[in-house]
């Protein structure tokens, strides 16, 4: 690696506005947000996508989703978000390094 755009903000070459980072993951507001609040959640280990998770990934997706509600709360979330992982050009990927949005802040549209 790597001219990857999601390692580069995760190793700082790339700016981001954090709201919140541990040894695994960081989170940081979209550029483009679709909602009020439009946060991604990025592991720092470069994983494509879904599709390239193995056993040895248990443990960080785990933590992803155990630590969503605490980034919620911190961002202000008291109602409820949306998380969406896109996966592969069918999926709407842009990005490929695994990340998840958390969306909220207002109402979102029907799904
Ligand atoms: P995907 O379509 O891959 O699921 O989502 C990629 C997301 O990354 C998009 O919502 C896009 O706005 C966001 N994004 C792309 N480049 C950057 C960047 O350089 N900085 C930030 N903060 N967000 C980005
Ligand atoms: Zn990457």
């Amino acid at each position: 690696m790597n001219d990857c755009i999601f390692c580069k903000i995760t190793d700082g070459t790339i700016p981001s506005d954090r709201v919140y980072e541990d040894e695994q993951v960081i989170v940081f507001r979209d550029i483009y947000p679709k909602a009020p609040v439009h946060l991604l959640m990025v592991p720092r280990q470069h994983v494509e996508s879904l599709n390239d998770l193995t056993p040895a990934h248990d443990g960080l997706m785990a933590h992803m989703l155990r630590t969503l509600p605490e980034v919620a709360r911190r961002a202000g979330l008291t109602d409820g978000y949306r998380t969406i992982i896109n996966t592969g050009r069918g999926g709407g990927q842009e990005v490929p390094h695994l990340h998840m949005h958390i969306l909220g802040g207002g109402r979102l549209p029907g799904f």
